[in-house]
This record gives C-alpha cells, sequence and structure tokens, in this order.
C-alpha cells in the first residue's frame, strides 16, 4: 500500500499543464492565470486625496488660509498653493502642486468669507502618491494565482480586461453499481442512490473544472468498458467510481487494464479511501474512487484536487489552521494515515458573564464510516492521524484542514 504523501507526489508528477486561453474579465473568478499581470499605470496614477478637506502646506497649519479653488474628483487641480493658501479638496481628487497635506474638513473653521483654520492638534497628510500602490511595470499578480473576486479588481485596476488563464480540464465522472438509481427515485429493496456522480460534479465545478457526467453503469464489463472508452477519447480525466475495491463485482482495475491505462496505483495508506486507484492512458489520466461517498469526497479533496489544480498550473495548499482537541481520540488499526471529520464548537463566542472569549475546540463528528454523508454535513474539516498513531489526547493542538 502506497503512504498517502508518495501517492500524492505520484499524481501530481504525473499532471502536465493543459494550455491557456484569454477569457473576459466577467468570465476570469476561479481561473487560474496563466501569465504574470503587469500593471500598465503607476497606482494611484496622481497624488490623490484620501479625505475631504483642504489641501494646504504643513508648513502653514498654524495659520488662517485662504481658500483659492475648489478641486473634485475627476478635474485636474488648476492652481498651485502659495504660502497661506490651500485649495478646497474632494476624496479622490488630484492634490495640487504646492500642498503638501490634505486637512480634514472635520477639523477646520470657516473663519472668513473664503477663509479657514485649522483647528486639530495634528494632522496625517491624507495624500495618497503616485504610484505608491504599484507602479507601471510592476507586477500586480503572478502566474498561477487563482483569481478570487478580490483579484479581479486588481486586474481591471491595472487594464488587463482579458486575463490569459489556464484551459479548464474536462473531467469525466462515471458512477458503477448495480445497486444504484438516480436520486430523483425512490431506491428499491437493495438499491441506493447515486450520490457520488452529482457530488463529484459539484466538487469539480467548485475548483473550476467543467464536468461531463456519463451517468450510471452497471457492473457489466462490457458496459463499464464502453463507456470508459468514449469518456477517455472526450476528456482530460476520467474519474469512475465504485468497484474499484476487492469484491466479485469490482471490475474497474481489470477495464483499465484492458485499455492500456498504466496503473500507477492500486491502493493507499488512506482511512477512508484504501481503493483508490490512478493511471495513465494515452488520451487521459484516470482515477479509480472507492464507492462509499465520504471516501469518495475525501479522495476527491486530497487527492483529484490539486491534481486537477496542478493541470491549471496552481499549486494548492489548503488553509489549515491549529486548534486544540475537545475530546482525546483513538482509533483500533493505525497502520493507515486517517482523515477524521470534525466540528469546530465555541466558535470564539463570547461569554458575557464571565467577560472572556471561550476556548475553540475540535469535536469529533459522529461518524459511523465511510458510507455515512450525512456525517460530513455537520463536518468543518478533516484531520488527519498519521501511521502508526494510535491516540491523540484531549487538549493536543492539531491542524484541521477546512472543507
Ligand atoms: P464499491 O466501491 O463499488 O464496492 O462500493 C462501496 C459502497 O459504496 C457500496 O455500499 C455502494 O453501494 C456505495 N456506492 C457505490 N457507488 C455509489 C454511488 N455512486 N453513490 C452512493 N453510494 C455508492
Ligand atoms: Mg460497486
Amino acid at each position: 500500500m502506497l503512504p498517502f504523501e508518495e501517492a500524492l507526489k505520484t499524481v501530481l508528477d504525473s499532471g502536465q499543464p493543459l494550455g491557456s486561453e484569454h477569457v473576459g474579465l466577467g468570465r476570469a473568478v476561479n481561473r487560474i492565470l496563466a501569465e504574470d499581470v503587469t500593471s500598465d499605470t503607476d497606482i494611484p496614477p496622481f497624488d490623490k486625496a484620501t479625505v475631504d478637506g483642504y489641501a494646504c502646506r504643513r508648513e502653514d497649519l498654524a495659520n488662517r488660509l485662504t481658500v483659492i479653488e475648489t478641486i473634485q474628483a475627476g478635474v485636474p487641480a488648476v492652481r498651485a498653493i502659495e504660502p497661506n493658501q490651500c485649495a478646497r479638496i474632494m476624496t479622490g481628487a488630484t492634490v495640487p502642486r504646492g500642498a503638501n497635506c490634505v486637512v480634514m474638513v472635520e477639523r477646520t473653521l470657516n473663519v472668513g468669507e473664503d477663509v479657514i483654520r485649522f483647528v486639530g492638534e495634528e494632522t496625517a497628510n491624507n495624500i495618497c502618491h503616485k504610484g505608491e500602490d504599484i507602479k507601471a511595470g510592476e507586477v500586480a499578480l503572478y502566474k498561477g494565482s487563482r483569481i478570487r473576486p478580490q483579484h479581479i479588481a486588481a486586474l481591471a485596476s491595472v487594464g488587463n480586461v482579458r486575463p490569459l488563464v489556464a484551459r479548464r480540464p474536462s473531467v469525466a465522472v462515471i458512477a458503477t453499481g448495480d445497486e444504484l438509481v438516480e436520486p430523483a427515485f425512490k431506491p428499491g429493496p437493495s438499491q441506493i442512490r447515486n450520490s457520488n456522480s452529482i457530488q463529484l460534479a459539484a466538487q469539480i465545478e467548485d475548483m473550476g473544472g467543467v464536468v461531463q457526467d456519463y451517468g450510471m453503469v452497471q457492473d457489466i464489463p462490457a458496459h463499464i468498458d464502453s463507456v470508459f472508452k468514449t469518456a477517455v477519447e472526450e476528456n482530460d480525466v476520467v474519474i469512475i467510481s465504485g468497484g474499484v475495491s476487492v469484491g466479485d463485482f469490482d471490475l474497474v482495475q481489470e477495464i483499465l487494464k484492458q485499455n492500456n491505462v498504466k496503473l500507477l496505483f492500486e491502493k493507499i495508506a488512506v482511512k477512508p479511501g484504501k481503493p483508490t486507484v490512478f493511471g495513465l492512458s494515452e488520451k487521459a489520466y484516470c482515477f479509480g474512487l472507492p464507492g462509499n461517498p465520504v471516501s469518495t469526497f475525501v479522495v476527491f479533496e486530497l487527492l483529484v484536487k490539486p491534481f486537477l489544480y496542478k493541470l491549471m498550473g496552481h499549486d494548492y495548499s489548503p488553509v489549515s489552521i491549529q486548534m486544540p482537541l475537545g475530546e482525546s481520540i483513538t482509533r483500533e488499526d493505525s497502520d493507515r494515515q486517517s482523515w477524521i471529520p470534525v466540528t469546530i464548537t465555541d466558535r470564539g463566542a463570547l461569554k458575557p458573564a464571565e467577560g472572556r472569549f471561550n476556548q475553540t475546540r475540535l469535536r469529533r463528528v459522529e461518524y459511523h464510516g465511510s458510507a455515512h454523508i450525512i456525517a460530513l454535513c455537520s463536518a468543518d474539516g478533516l484531520i488527519s492521524i498519521g501511521v502508526g498513531v494510535a491516540k491523540i489526547e484531549e487538549g493536543a493542538m492539531v491542524r484541521v484542514r477546512l472543507i
């Protein structure tokens, strides 16, 4: 059985970038930048007032100041500020020549017609200088960044309206199992609803992949073979759920081999998720994931997601935070790395009577195993217990990977 870290390295080493395309900024969210983006302008492009007030010379702050003009945002200042002069100025407007500070309107008094006086004790300059945020030609965003809404604003600010982004991988999803019925139907005796296809589709779309759903296939070799052959021709990646363990009707590995898929591993030392298969065909990357929905979810999260990001040139590093365990966790077998769903309790809530914050802690969700998809709904994250570790004590600090 391959240790999880080695399995992850194997899939990441296999993934080659897919190429790139330009997209309009309005469609760029969740895409991965395929080149460094430089700014075509200084930002801000001019010395900019950050408050509404009066632009003047700091050396004149003790004096009465004559207001020589009003400068609104979007209109250049006309006159330079001379000693004991000021200009009324709006937030976002250009600071006039000669001025080196802007006093807030709230800190001034009108002391005559077009004459004001500063009445504060001290003032910041309240000027954002030309090029202070970024200079023309500097890199604003790096290749490989995942574009979030704040990145869209940054791209707009530097004038990049059709960013070059990685092509999205097309991912086939095939669910195998004689017992499966589509979710819209009530399962008959011995039947199970196919929740994996829609779950995988959601996970793929959530991270920016394109899903091709090939539906459910019975555990009949010719049927799986035929759907697989089509999927492999039409996609970059094929994910097959179910049929990868050691039961009489677990046929996926055989079918992959018959189709000249070179299997790089067929089992990994992780719980849930042991019967995970990864292989390469000439046309596509192929994953076989265990059928249990929690296993499918976890293996996608741990292995497939970083891999799909790799195809898009993004080095995925999920946020994980350290928190104390609210209860000790023990397990019987410690021969595999375990991923355990946990919930965050007492989320820093203030206890008013005691005037203090409760400590945020992790608790295990009540979890019956890898078919218990409902349990995963109340989990905030997953914690990992390493090979050879049978117990983690209450109060120990552990890393939780948020899901
Ligand atoms: P398998 O990996 O095919 O041996 O399936 C393991 C378990 O996962 C069985 O209990 C299946 O009924 C269940 N299972 C398999 N495929 C799905 C699916 N698409 N949706 C929900 N449960 C599934
Ligand atoms: Mg099955």
